[in-house]
């Protein structure tokens, strides 16, 4: 086989994998649509939710879910003793979340009141055909509580920009005030709009064989309906809402289904990361540990197990932009399409150390995987991620990488083709690995 037909099987591979990732982020417009999405694929696979007093045995496929938007997945494969393999990423990316009483009339605009949630580059959000997702916890006749997820799926808001005969400045630099500024525009009437009766009638029509009365209280967010899209001349490029961090969160998952079952196997899919991750469903929340713990059952096993684990935090890392090369460090620019990043950060903004370091380029070399590496410049703050935290939390020996992107936190974002591949790669085969223990380094 010659190398360009190497190259080209690789190419067509990451396509497809790129279309099947793409499909699972356009479906999963929120961290509760991720989870819901990703529990569906694991059940099909035999991962089943214990009951809360049910032994879990090796051999064992099991699920938890905390709050309907973060999750754990384990396949338990030798005596746990040996330690996990583990892979974590985030099913939050920042956004714009609705206020509780969100709908108000001005101007004859009917308008809904927004929060920044996270680190969102907000000019991106102008002009965008918005939909409305999330989740809704409701209350029927019985008087007892519902949680429902729903999607208008169809545009029902655009926040316009202002035009630029009004403000001669637009292009250069333009604040935008977070209260004022954001409120997307859904109607042009004078009647009042109750949002009650809106979302009841999209449950209606979610779930039309369900009675609600009414929604007692919503988590809802603004997302951009435009799907995802491979591009570029030769299509190794790809845009979509939500890179950061679905697409670490759908190639994790898939590595953990097409794993060969050798070891102990966990994926963590953590909420809240955009905000700091300090919540109950947050990584530095106690869910993982407390999964962990059931699982081992005595402190002494878990002791034994977490010593000898370890955890790829995988969230997206920040690519080479050509026009603004200045703001990368001269010698760790990573590029798209040319592998996955490993996170150094020595004041451990990124929980990597040379041993989980070592151990993550020679898994991604044994593979064929290209691997590149990033420090922030030294002049400029460093980002930050669940691995130092889930690191902090449980003591487990972590490496910090990610697929590297293009406008991290915009509404679509821009990433490589090959990358979420190579990752999908690189994971399979950590899972796979057979001398775990981890890979003492001697
Ligand atoms: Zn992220």
């Amino acid at each position: 086989m010659t190398a360009n037909t190497t190259n080209a099987q690789e190419q067509q591979a990451a396509l497809e994998f790129s279309r099947e990732m793409l499909q699972f982020i356009e479906g999963s417009p929120t961290p509760f649509h991720a989870v819901a999405n990703a529990s569906g694929l694991l059940q099909s696979a035999g991962y089943s939710v214990p009951a809360p007093d049910e032994d879990l045995a090796e051999g064992g496929r099991y699920l938890f879910s905390h709050n309907d938007s973060s999750l754990v997945a384990v396949s338990l494969n030798a005596p746990l003793e040996q330690g996990f393999s583990l892979v974590g990423a985030h099913t939050d990316s920042p956004c714009l979340k609705i206020k509780p009483n969100a709908a108000y009339l001005k101007d004859s605009c009917l308008q809904l009141g927004v929060e920044v949630y996270g680190g969102a580059l907000l000019s991106p959000w102008f002009d965008r055909d918005l939909s409305i997702a999330g989740r809704l916890t409701l209350t029927g006749r019985s008087g007892k509580l519902s949680n429902r997820l729903i999607d208008f799926l169809r545009p029902v808001g655009v926040i316009p920009s202002l035009a630029i005969h009004l403000n001669r400045e637009a292009n250069d630099g333009n604040p935008i005030n977070r209260q004022n500024h954001l409120p997307p525009l859904l109607d042009i009437t004078e009647a009042e709009v109750d949002f009650q009766t809106l979302l009841l009638e999209q449950v209606k029509q979610q779930y039309p064989q369900e009675t609600y009365d009414s929604v007692l209280a919503f988590e809802l967010a603004l997302y951009d309906t435009q799907p995802p899209a491979i591009v570029g001349l030769r299509q190794n490029l790809l845009a979509s809402a939500r890179l950061d961090n679905l697409l670490s969160s759908y190639t994790g998952l898939r590595a953990l289904l097409q794993q060969h079952q050798r070891g102990n196997c966990v994926l963590v899919l953590s909420d809240h990361e955009e905000i700091g991750s300090a919540t109950a469903s947050g990584a530095a929340g106690p869910f993982l540990e407390s999964v962990l713990r059931r699982l081992c059952g005595d402190e002494a096993r878990y002791r034994r197990a977490i010593d000898r684990s370890m955890l790829v935090s995988a969230d997206n890392a920040h690519a080479l932009h050509p026009n603004y090369a200045d703001r990368h460090e001269p010698k760790h620019k990573p590029l798209l399409n040319a592998g996955p990043v490993i996170k150094i950060n020595h004041n451990q903004r990124y929980a990597t150390n040379s041993e989980t370091q070592a151990v993550f380029a020679q898994i991604c070399a044994q593979e064929g995987v290209p691997c590149q590496s990033f420090v922030v410049r030294s002049d400029m703050g460093c980002g930050s991620t669940i691995g130092p935290i889930t690191a902090t939390e449980l003591g487990i020996r972590t490496v910090d990488v990610g697929a590297p992107q293009l406008a991290m936190h915009s509404i679509r974002e821009t990433a490589g083709v090959l990358d979420s591949h190579y990752l999908l790669r690189a994971l399979t085969a950590f899972y796979n690995r057979v001398e775990r223990g981890v890979d003492r380094v001697s």
